[in-house]
């Protein structure tokens, strides 16, 4: 075990605290952690920053390593991220629906190191990301979290509609397979190796579609899913009343003139040929 405060130079922060609560950039701490995952984190750290448009950050938020819980956590062998902070903007992992394609760029890379990898939709875990290495990293369909994920980007970052609900079915294979295709990937996803190479592929392509100026039509689709969290007794007269503003004719016509992000092939190819 060791006791650390920062990784690779970067603070290591809490924000759980009544005056440094949940969402603030919190203080620098100590954490107790174990060697070998130390240099997982590290190299974990090391590639985010590398890929990611906004470069090193002036703090990644923790919270806890070392902990008194069960699991990998009684060994200082997993980690619950839940926050990173640079200069001018943040990712916190509550707010992942409306920072969705910087936060599925980090999970790509975070999924290439650890095997095990709890994100937003899986209970429990909205307002962090848990990682560890009990299992070794592969694509398993029975993987709630990793199909998840796979819905997820299959949803936002390759525009296929699939239900995000973690069981993989007939939908999610089908899409899966076009998108393999487009990226010159081979088949299976549960070869390691493919794996690998989608989730690389697709950090990539994430992160330079995060750097886009956010469309209203982003915004609205924003809107849809926080609507979509409500409880039943508030969400019908809330999404009436979205449906209404959106299918109003003079607004409807806004919208059909709003030309969405990037062009999604011609960055697909870039990314391939570069
Ligand atoms: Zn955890």
């Amino acid at each position: 075990m060791k006791s650390i405060n920062s990784i690779n130079g970067i603070p290591l922060h809490y924000a759980r605290l009544t005056n440094h609560p949940y969402g603030t950039i919190g203080e620098q701490r100590h954490f107790s952690i174990d060697d070998i995952f130390l240099k997982v984190l590290e190299d974990t750290f090391e590639e985010v920053f590398n890929h990611c448009p906004l470069g090193l950050p002036d703090a990644i938020n923790t919270a806890g390593i070392f902990v008194a819980k069960s699991g990998q956590h009684a060994h200082g062998c997993a980690f619950d991220l839940d926050a990173i902070f640079w200069k001018e903007k943040s990712l916190v992992t509550l707010n992942f629906v409306h920072q969705k394609l910087l936060y599925l760029g980090i999970e790509s890379i975070l999924r290439k190191h650890f095997g095990i990898v709890l994100n937003h939709l899986y209970p429990h875990h909205a307002d962090h990301w848990h990682m560890d290495m009990s299992v070794a990293v592969d694509y398993h369909e029975s993987s709630k979290s990793a199909t998840l994920y796979l819905q997820r980007v299959l949803t936002y970052i390759y525009g296929k509609s699939v239900i995000i609900d973690g069981i993989s079915g007939p939908q999610t294979r089908g899409s899966m397979k076009e998108v393999f295709k487009r990226l010159n990937i081979s088949e299976p996803i549960t070869t390691k190796a493919n794996y690998l190479k989608f989730l690389d592929l697709t950090a990539k392509i994430a992160f330079i579609l995060s750097e886009d100026k956010i469309t209203p039509l982003q915004l609205l689709a924003n809107l849809e899913a926080v609507i979509n969290t409500l409880p039943v007794v508030n969400k019908q007269e809330v999404s009436q009343a979205f449906n209404s503003f959106v299918d109003n004719h003079d607004t409807s016509k806004w919208i059909n003139t709003i030309k969405d992000r990037h062009d999604l092939e011609s960055l697909i190819d870039s990314v391939l040929t570069s």
